[in-house]
C-alpha cells in the first residue's frame, strides 16, 4: 500500500512538473478576503469565470457590506445576482451562510480560521450548508494561504483521466487523497495548472490528446488520436 500510494506520489509529482514546464508558475487572481471568497465560490457553481464576477460585482456594487447583503430582502438579493443563474438557490445559500456565520461568529469576521488547525478550519467551514468540500479549500487556499487542494470539476476530470486517483472515487474523497500525493507548497501552482489543461485541453466532451502536454503520463484509453 505504501509503495503503492509512493508511485502514485512520484506520477502527480511528474505530471504537476511538466505542466509547469509548459505553463509556467500560475497566478491567479490578488487573494480576497476568506467571506468575499466564500461568496463567489458559490456564485460560481454551474456558471463561467465571467458571469461569477459579474454577479459578486453586482453584489459588491449594490450593497455596502455582506452584512448589508445578509440582511437584504431575500428576492433583492436574487434579482441582483441574477446573471450567475440558479439565482434562486445561491441567493438563500449566500444569505443563510452569512446569518449562520454571524450566528456563530458574532461577526462576519473569518480571520481566526487561520489560527485553527488546518482540518478543523476545514470542518468548520463545511458545517455551513451549501459549502462542500470544494468551497472550503477554495476559502483556505486561496484566501487564507492554508495547504487545502481544492477539486473541482476540471481537476476530479481530469485527474480521473490521467490514472491520479481511483476511477471510482467521489469527489469528496478525491480532496484528501490528491492532497496527500503532493506536498502542500504545490497545491496553488498544481489546482490552477490542472484546471488550465482541463478548460484548454483535457475537456469534457472530447479531450484534445495529440495536444496535450501530459500525454506520455496520461493512463487514458483511447486517447483521441492525431490528427
Ligand atoms: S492525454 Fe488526453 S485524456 Fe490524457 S490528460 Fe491529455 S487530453 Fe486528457
Amino acid at each position: 500500500m505504501e509503495k503503492a500510494m509512493k508511485t502514485a506520489s512520484q506520477h502527480a509529482m511528474k505530471v504537476h512538473q511538466k505542466l509547469l514546464e509548459v505553463y509556467g508558475e500560475p497566478r491567479w487572481r490578488n487573494p480576497l478576503p476568506p467571506v468575499d471568497e466564500l461568496v463567489s465560490t458559490i456564485l460560481s457553481q454551474n456558471t463561467n469565470d465571467t458571469n461569477r464576477d459579474r454577479a459578486f460585482d453586482a453584489l459588491k456594487a449594490r450593497y455596502p457590506s455582506w452584512e448589508a447583503v445578509r440582511d437584504a430582502p431575500a428576492e433583492q438579493v436574487v434579482e441582483t445576482i441574477r446573471v450567475a443563474g440558479l439565482a434562486n438557490q445561491k441567493g438563500p445559500r449566500i444569505q443563510q451562510v452569512l446569518q449562520a456565520i454571524t450566528a456563530e461568529r458574532g461577526s462576519l469576521d473569518l480571520s481566526f480560521l487561520s489560527d485553527l488547525p488546518l482540518e478543523e478550519a476545514r470542518a468548520w467551514l463545511k458545517k455551513f450548508k451549501g459549502v462542500g468540500p470544494k468551497t472550503a479549500a477554495i476559502v483556505l487556499c486561496f484566501s487564507l494561504n492554508r495547504p487545502a487542494f481544492p477539486v473541482d470539476t476540471h481537476i476530479y476530470r481530469v485527474s480521473g483521466r490521467i490514472g491520479l486517483r481511483p476511477d471510482k472515487m467521489t469527489v469528496e474523497q478525491a480532496h484528501p487523497y490528491l492532497e496527500s500525493l503532493m506536498p502542500p507548497e504545490t497545491y496553488y501552482a498544481a489546482h490552477l495548472n490542472l484546471i488550465r489543461l482541463g478548460r484548454e485541453t483535457c475537456v469534457a466532451r472530447k479531450p484534445h490528446c495529440p495536444d496535450c502536454p501530459v500525454r506520455k503520463l496520461c493512463a487514458y484509453e483511447p486517447k483521441t488520436p492525431s490528427a
